[in-house]
């Protein structure tokens, strides 16, 4: 990928976690959060990505899996050991190996992945202690997002008292614990807003990665709709529900420059969420 593309990847830090790559709706979505060694789309070839082992797919559509060939040409001259792991809706699995497979004989090179299916509510071991659980977006192609979080045991209230040594000792013949998720990152691009009520969870995360594709009337609420994206308009009647730490918002429409979309969110957001928001754009004035 050009040295154009490369010096234009975004980084944003939220919380614990960094997000990084860059995203322009409609065009390509292409992020890595490092901290979980995981990528989020793939829309576009980003060499920095090439190394990774382990991709989220949303769905289909092109600015999602667009630069998935790429990455595994450039992937093929790094001697990998095994190949790109691919987490992404069942419904697409044989469709996009069936592709990679049609792409390995243009050009006669394997480019194989490891697909691991997913349906809404599947929950798996993503790395340790690192779990996923796959929910339902609402696009007029199969999609998911997915939902990041670990699984800890919490001393349960009434025994925070105790000394360690009597937890040890007690922890043997009684049930001291109660097992809870911490929900950390999750990732919701390419829906309608109906998914925060859905998948609610998806409020209480560490860090919400999340799609606002359109600003204002330069979009109407109608149109956003029937793309199936999300508008701040009706973002903004969730405002009060948002209990995250951390939002990025992401996917936006290149009909802004991020410059007007970041007022315009600076001047329509409750300085309560927006105190809380990031705007995944870079920093210049344009979209690449
Ligand atoms: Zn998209
Ligand atoms: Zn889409």
């Amino acid at each position: 990928m050009s040295e154009v593309v490369e010096s234009a990847l975004t980084t944003i830090q939220a919380g614990p976690y960094s997000v990084r790559g860059i995203s322009v709706g409609g065009v390509y979505t292409a992020l890595q959060v490092p901290e979980l060694s995981v990528l989020l789309d793939a829309g576009i070839t980003l060499r920095a990505f090439c190394g990774a082992d382990t991709l989220f797919l949303s769905h289909g559509h092109i600015d999602h899996v667009g630069g998935l060939f790429g990455l595994l040409g450039v992937r093929g001259m790094m001697a990998k050991q095994r190949p790109l792991r691919v987490y992404l809706p069942r419904e697409i699995s044989d469709e996009l190996c069936a592709a990679l497979a049609a792409t390995s004989r243009l050009q006669r090179y394997p480019l194989a992945i490891e697909p691991v299916p997913l349906s809404p509510g599947d929950d798996v071991c993503v790395a340790n202690n690192l779990w996923v659980r796959a929910f339902r977006t609402h696009h007029p192609v199969p999609s998911l997002g997915y939902q990041f979080y670990r699984r800890v045991r919490k001393l349960k209230c009434e025994f925070q008292h105790l000394p360690g040594p009597e937890i040890a000792r007690r922890k043997l013949t009684e049930s001291l614990f109660d097992d809870v998720e911490n929900l950390e990152v999750c990732y919701a691009t390419d829906t309608l807003i109906r998914v925060l009520d859905t998948n609610p969870s998806m409020l209480d995360s560490r860090l919400l990665i999340m799609e606002c594709t359109f600003y204002d009337e330069r979009k109407s609420l109608a149109d956003s709709r029937a793309g199936c994206h999300v508008h701040l308009d009706e973002l903004l009647e969730y405002a009060p529900r948002f209990r995250n730490p951390h939002v990025v918002l992401m996917h936006t429409s290149q009909i802004y420059s991020p410059r007007e979309a970041r007022d315009i969110l600076k001047r329509r957001c409750p300085a309560d969420l927006y105190e809380r928001i990031t705007l995944f754009a870079p920093t210049r004035s344009g979209w690449l």
